[in-house]
């Protein structure tokens, strides 16, 4: 029996977490299920969007999974993703990127794994406002220590790297890679430029990389020009490990390659406490409507079995995955050649044809 929060969330959250439990449960795994509340929901019942007793409920039971949340805008919570990830310390996000036949893309054949620092660089929300007394302080100090002009009018924002992230989240890409049978591990950064914070990433990446020498290959490249090599030859790249930023921008761009948000799972690990969570956000103009492509926060549910030694059950749902995409009947409008095709089936309706598919679908096919 695996004890697991379940976060609903906001907007479409709901619809696909259920979707997603609902899979989970017709694999046969025994769940007990603690459900918590987040986002818009908890705002009206608690006054906060994150309230102690779900982080409390994350905490004890170490593993969750989470429905997209909405930033509320301009009532002064901040992004309660960013606060559960802070408060949790959910320092790797990990984001598999997998083509699946039926999913159209100009890309094949594409299969690699983001895992992003989630902790600290230019989102670790140190940000001085243009104008304020303090800013104009801080302008005339850091002008005087590094000799170069700041225009007086600036806002700045600091990009905190440290050797200990660092190392935390290369030696978890690395762990990673050996640990699902991949071969590589790629760093990237803009250490040309940044060369004290992207160059200490760097060389943390390749002191790290000579200890695997034998087991995996370590490389590591510049930002700018793996964007270009992603859209060339995306099956040259394996696991990447980025800084916060880059690993943010990033994950946009290959869940492009794999056919958009609708299908890019993911998930958010600190030290024995896993939140598994789509990338998509909460859409709140298709929220209630029974729309939307339940299939990211599936899979990630799959990345749930797989984090707790579920991997038949794993390896079986994203096999009905993998069928019901290639089949392409009972599927959402999104994964339709057109749009608005009228044959397309509602979020509760493809996970439906998912756990049916389960029960006859055969692993590795
Ligand atoms: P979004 O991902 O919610 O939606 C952007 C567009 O992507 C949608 O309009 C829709 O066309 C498409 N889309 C997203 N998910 C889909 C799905 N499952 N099936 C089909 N199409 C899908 O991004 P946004 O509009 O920038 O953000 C909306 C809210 O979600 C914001 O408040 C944002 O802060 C929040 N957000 C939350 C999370 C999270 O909870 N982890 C992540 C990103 C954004």
């Amino acid at each position: 029996m695996h004890r697991v929060t379940f976060i609903p969330g906001d907007g479409i959250g709901p619809e696909v977490a259920w979707a997603a439990r609902r899979c989970l449960e017709a694999t046969g795994v025994a769940f007990a299920w603690d459900e918590r509340m987040a986002g818009e929901a908890a705002i009206k019942q608690f006054g906060t969007p994150l309230p102690e007793a779900t982080l409390q409920s994350v905490r004890e039971n170490r593993i969750a999974i989470k429905g997209p949340i909405t930033t509320p805008i301009g009532t002064g919570f901040r992004s309660v993703n960013v606060a559960l990830r802070k408060q949790l310390n959910l320092y790797a996000c990990v984001r598999p990127c997998r083509s699946y036949a039926g999913v159209k893309s100009p890309f094949q054949r594409v299969d690699l794994i983001i895992v992003r620092e989630n902790t600290e660089d230019l989102y670790a929300g140190i940000e001085f406002a243009a104008g304020e007394e303090r800013t104009k302080q801080l302008i005339g100090q850091l002008t005087d220590w590094s000799k170069q002009p700041i225009a007086p009018d600036a806002a700045i924002s600091i990009k905190p790297i440290s050797a200990s992230a660092s190392e935390r989240i290369i030696r978890y890409a690395f762990e990673y890679a050996l640990s699902h049978g991949r071969k590589k591990v790629t760093a990237i950064h803009k250490a040309n430029i940044m060369k004290f914070t992207d160059g200490l990433f760097m060389e943390t990446a390749r002191r790290i990389a000579k200890e695997y020498e034998g087991r995996l290959i370590g490389e590591d490249r510049l930002v700018d020009a793996t964007c270009m090599q992603l859209v060339l030859k995306p099956q040259d790249f394996d696991v990447l490990v980025l800084p916060n930023l880059y690993g943010d921008i990033l994950s946009d761009l290959c869940a492009g390659l794999i056919g958009g948000l609708g299908v890019a799972p993911g998930a958010n690990i600190g030290d024995g406490v896993a939140v598994f969570e789509a990338v998509h956000g909460s859409a709140p103009k298709y929220a209630g409507l029974n729309k939307v492509n339940p299939v990211a926060m599936i899979l990630s549910g799959v990345m749930l079995l797989h984090h707790v030694g579920e991997s038949e059950a794993a390896k079986r749902l994203d096999a009905a995955v993998a069928a019901v995409l290639k089949e392409g009947a009972s599927v959402t409008y999104d994964l339709k050649p057109e749009r608005n095709d009228p044959t397309a089936v509602g979020t509760k309706e493809m996970a439906d044809a998912i756990i049916a598919k389960m029960k006859t679908v055969k692993v590795g096919v």
